[in-house]
């Protein structure tokens, strides 16, 4: 029905575009940068503030990975919430990671502000819905703990939820006013161009495809260029393509859907997210759903596309967009499209250490945040030689047995949870 790249709303609707060119010939730079998404974006613009030079390779167009994919729910934190994070790696480490994750919000709308990058930032708040009564259980267990680090979120009974969805389908809401929705391709190719515009050198379609060390420095092949370079990130995450020499961290890959409606009319639109925050459930194959600037609705849920069961998903999405709001019962989904969360062993985002160098991954659903702080992180870390800033201690590997495994298992999952909801409503 549709390839992993179709045109989707992101792409027809996104008014940044950094400028385009292949890497040819030789060039050598402070800081080679692999992968053009929110990681190496934010890691090139943060490191030619810092003066360095730096020199960026895409292997299709800015944003093409999960950057440009994604719901758009600009959130604070992570997935867990902090207690669950702090069990895995350990209470100091948690509390400073979440720490820096709650501010990760103001600096992507004030990157958003400062280089006035055109990706329709709201910044309302987000509503994580409970799907039945029993979902409420989790959401007050997330607001204790968020609230016990001065997160300043709310619980909202029923009454409330509905009236903020607008639907008959939610039965409460954990309600966060720090975070909001964005453009996702477009923030991500905005961030290209504000590196651009700093002097940062970007260039799509080059992909690197092997990587090696000289002496004291690290040298990138691609088709047709080569990079040498004192420093390393690779940013290439869940969507990275095989590089001679170098072994991308094992991660499991998780498909998440997505399909828009066309703009609403106006006496529809005032009815559902009068206050347009962005929104997702608390179901356990989730779903997310948002508006566009033009009043597009824009429903996601788990699942991949490009198999025989993306007709069950398709068909189960028409149908829960129908049962959330009933007014929009019939309405076509104008684009589908999805895309790859990375997810680690531990559902937290890893930075693994290289010689002069860094491979930034898994931030596990949550990277408009995470990977637009992680990308600055890393650069300044590079450039300065100082770890200490870093939002999480380096780790030297990181592997995950039977990864292909483990996402077909979440694929099967939610392809048969889509199918039997689908039959019996
Ligand atoms: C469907 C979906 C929904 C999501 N929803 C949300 C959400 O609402 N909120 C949120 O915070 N997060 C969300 N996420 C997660 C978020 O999108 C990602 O964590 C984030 O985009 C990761 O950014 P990145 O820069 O690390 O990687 P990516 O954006 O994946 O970029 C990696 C880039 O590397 C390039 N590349 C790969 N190999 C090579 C090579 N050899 N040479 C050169 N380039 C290469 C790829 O083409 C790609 O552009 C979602 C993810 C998906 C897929």
């Amino acid at each position: 029905m549709t390839s992993e790249s179709p045109s989707s709303l992101w792409q027809n609707t996104c008014r940044e575009n950094p400028s385009s060119s292949v890497l040819t010939g030789e060039v050598s730079a402070d800081l080679a940068i692999i992968g053009g998404g929110y990681t190496g974006c934010s890691a090139a613009l943060k490191a030619r503030e810092m003066g360095a030079t730096v020199c960026l390779i895409e292997a299709e167009t800015f944003g093409h990975g999960g950057s440009g994919r994604n719901v758009g729910l600009a959130n604070a934190g992570l997935w867990l919430p902090p207690e669950d994070i702090n069990a895995r790696i350990g209470p100091k480490t948690g509390a400073q990671l979440s720490q820096a994750l709650a501010m990760a919000p103001d600096l992507v709308y004030g990157l958003i502000e400062h280089h006035d990058i055109a990706c329709e930032p709201v910044r309302n708040g987000t509503l994580h819905c409970a799907h039945a009564p029993s979902g409420m259980a989790d959401l007050q267990r997330r607001a204790e703990q968020l609230q016990a680090i001065g997160a300043p979120v709310q619980l909202l009974d029923k009454a409330e939820a509905q009236a903020r969805v607008g639907s008959q389908q939610v039965h409460g809401a954990l309600f966060d006013p720090r975070a909001g929705t964005i453009q996702p391709l477009a923030y991500a190719r905005g961030l290209a161009r504000a590196a651009q515009d700093a002097g940062a050198q970007l260039y799509d379609h080059s992909p690197a495809t092997a990587l090696s060390r000289g002496k004291a420095e690290w040298l990138v092949t691609t088709p047709k260029g080569r990079i040498q370079a004192k420093h390393l990130l690779m940013a290439t995450n869940g969507y990275a393509l095989p590089i001679a020499g170098y072994q991308a961290p094992s991660i499991v890959h998780v498909n998440y859907f997505q399909g828009a409606t066309a703009p609403l009319p106006p006496a529809i639109r005032s009815q559902i997210l009068p206050g347009q925050e962005g929104c997702w459930d608390s179901a356990l194959v989730m779903s997310s759903w948002r508006m566009d600037q033009q009043g597009r609705l824009v429903i996601g849920a788990m699942g991949a596309l490009d198999h025989f069961g993306s007709k069950i998903h398709h068909s189960w999405l028409i149908r829960k967009l129908a049962a959330l709001f009933p007014a929009l019962a019939g309405t076509p989904l104008e684009s589908l499209w999805f895309g790859r969360i990375a997810m680690t062993s531990e559902h937290l985002p890893k930075i693994q250490k290289l010689t002069d160098g860094y491979v930034c991954f898994g931030y596990s659903g949550r990277g408009i945040g995470p990977g637009t702080l992680f990308g600055q992180q890393v650069a300044k870390a590079l450039l300065s030689g100082d770890e200490t800033a870093l939002p999480l201690p380096v780790c030297t590997n990181h592997s995950l047995p039977f990864a292909g495994l483990r996402g077909a298992y979440y694929e099967t999952g939610a392809t048969l949870t889509h199918l039997i909801k689908d039959r019996i409503g």
